[in-house]
């Protein structure tokens, strides 16, 4: 028999089977359960740091990407509705139309800048924004026209007169500023708010409705005589402007006889650059901005239609 050899005064050594597992779970267990764990985070926070902002900025892309087709879906779309436009303005319509003249003999792309109409019915939006440059009197103006309008002061200086710019470049909070300004003046005089608004509205545009927004219109006074009334217009700079400002680039952007059309009294100081062609073609012919972009629009389906009668007629 084993063990007779025990006996109760000399017991036989315990195994103890207990203590081998703790030493299992201490010795290979927990470490390798630790190194997992610290394994798991690293791989979380790399994962974290490198990959979420990697799919968030998919995201963001994808819906880039999706606005951007929405866009193009709705340009199009506007395309059909152009064209349909087109095709629907009865021929009887474009038959008063066939004595729009003056032909302007330039082609005139009604999308460049020098060509953008403001005023109450054309608001810029509010964040129109423009690459605007200092001139050598330190007033704003957009950076494609300060050549054209420094040798214009060149000229007129050659010619004894001085020409002082005293407004140009005016952003969207500076023209709303000078507003209610305007309309606090006149409520201080008495005037109701409603009266002290439409009396503003005759000398300031409404904000958004301001060409000083753009960055191609300028007042330009005598330095004798600084005050933007009727008597400026008797200067010697406002004469030497009307007589040449259109060979810069310039028109006389509120004339005298156009207030119905432009919606602003005369202002004899206002000029606003269209490019040398515009200019000299508006001044020959007598039309204020609103009469040579309508005049334009007119020719432009005027020769649409005769391009594509003259196409239906070669295919016939
Ligand atoms: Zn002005």
């Amino acid at each position: 028999m084993p063990n007779s050899d025990f006996n109760e005064s000399n017991p036989a050594p315990s195994v103890d089977n207990t203590q081998k597992k703790p030493r299992f779970y201490q010795y290979v267990l927990i470490p390798l359960g630790t190194v997992f764990l610290i394994a798991a985070a690293a791989g979380g926070i790399y994962y974290y740091n490198n990959y979420s902002s990697l799919s968030l900025s998919c995201a963001a892309w994808q819906e880039k990407y999706n606005s951007s087709e929405e866009q193009l879906a709705a340009l199009s779309s506007e395309n059909e509705t152009l064209k349909a436009t087109l095709a629907s303005i009865p021929d009887f319509v474009i038959d008063e139309w066939t004595d729009v003249s003056p032909e302007i003999p330039f082609t005139v792309d009604l999308s460049d800048w020098k060509y953008i109409l403001v005023n109450e019915t054309n608001p810029l939006s509010e964040d129109f924004e423009v690459e605007v440059v200092k001139t050598k009197n330190g007033q704003y103006v957009d950076k494609r026209i300060k050549e054209d309008l420094e040798n214009m002061i060149e000229a007129a200086k050659e010619d004894d007169v001085t020409l002082l710019l005293c407004s140009s470049y005016r952003n969207y909070a500076k023209q709303d500023r000078l507003m209610d300004e305007s309309i606090r003046d006149y409520t201080r005089k008495g005037y109701t708010y409603q009266e002290a608004f439409f009396e503003t509205k005759r000398t300031i545009a409404l904000t958004g409705a301001s060409e000083h927004h753009t960055g191609l219109a300028l007042d330009i006074v005598d330095p004798s005589y600084q005050s933007l009334d009727d008597a400026q217009a008797k200067t010697d700079a406002s004469l030497w402007l009307a007589e040449n400002a259109a060979d810069y680039g310039f028109i006389l952007r509120y004339p005298k006889d156009k207030v119905d059309l432009t919606g602003i009294d005369y202002e004899s100081w206002h000029y606003r650059y269209v490019g040398k062609d515009a200019a000299l073609f508006m001044k020959e012919h007598n039309l204020c901005l609103e009469e040579f972009i309508e005049l334009a629009q007119k020719q432009d389906i005027l020769s649409q239609k005769q391009e594509a009668s003259q196409k239906q007629n070669y295919e016939e």
